[in-house]
């Protein structure tokens, strides 16, 4: 309890107010800017979705447009032959079976092509506020050198973990924290150890402080 508070209280002091970084402006937009993420930024995706939804304003026109224009536009995400795939097979189906909207349904939501269990919480977690907890590469990274969850630990383990660690009504806004905290602070290469509070709870503080 006491390291739960630890690490919530500093999350909070660093994030008080934490934000998911992808722009979007409805729902169809946002699952399809998740499901753009994999193997990349956030900041990248922000770079092709603007033209994209420019382009395609509409999931009518996502599902008609070619293939080859999509992998042009998503060039710079890298994966763009799959990722032309995805968008295009979603905006067909959630124009043709659900009414242009994304539906609010977890089996539903994982039928659709590129839409993992991570994709789904973050979806539901950020549009409809709804408790979950995505583990995507930062989150994990993080969890695992805090003690929460052990390095041999898969993905859906370490959700188990978080879940029992904090507050379900805690879950989204740590979800957004612990990706914000993994991204910028508690980096995969060089984290920023020296100034972290929660170097004492760390099992990989003395990796990655140097030597004086
Ligand atoms: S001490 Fe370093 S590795 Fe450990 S949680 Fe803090 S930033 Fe991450």
């Amino acid at each position: 309890m006491k390291r739960t508070n630890e690490i919530g209280n500093y999350l909070d002091s660093l994030f008080p107010n934490p934000k998911c970084e992808l722009i979007y402006h409805n729902d169809y937009e946002l699952l399809i800017a998740i499901v753009l993420s994999a193997q990349t930024t956030d900041k990248r995706v922000n770079t092709v979705t603007p033209v994209l939804f420019h382009r395609y304003p509409s999931l009518y026109d996502l599902k008609n447009a070619s293939i080859d224009e999509l992998e042009n536009i998503l060039r710079p995400i890298g994966s763009f032959h799959i990722k032309a795939k995805y968008v295009k097979s979603i905006a067909t189906i959630l124009n043709e079976k659900f009414h242009d909207s994304v539906p609010r349904d977890r089996d539903l939501l994982i039928s659709l092509p590129g839409v993992g269990r991570k994709t789904c919480n973050v979806f539901l977690s950020e549009f409809y506020k709804e408790a979950a907890i995505a583990v995507d590469t930062h989150v994990d990274r993080v969890s695992k050198r805090l003690g929460i969850a052990k390095v041999s630990d898969d993905v859906l383990l370490v959700e188990e973990k978080l879940m029992k660690t904090f507050p379900k009504e805690e879950w989204g806004r740590r979800h957004l924290q612990l990706v914000l905290f993994g991204r910028y602070y508690c980096k995969a290469v060089k984290p920023q150890c020296a100034d972290c509070l929660l170097i004492s709870l760390c099992h990989e503080k003395n990796k990655n402080i140097p030597s004086i």
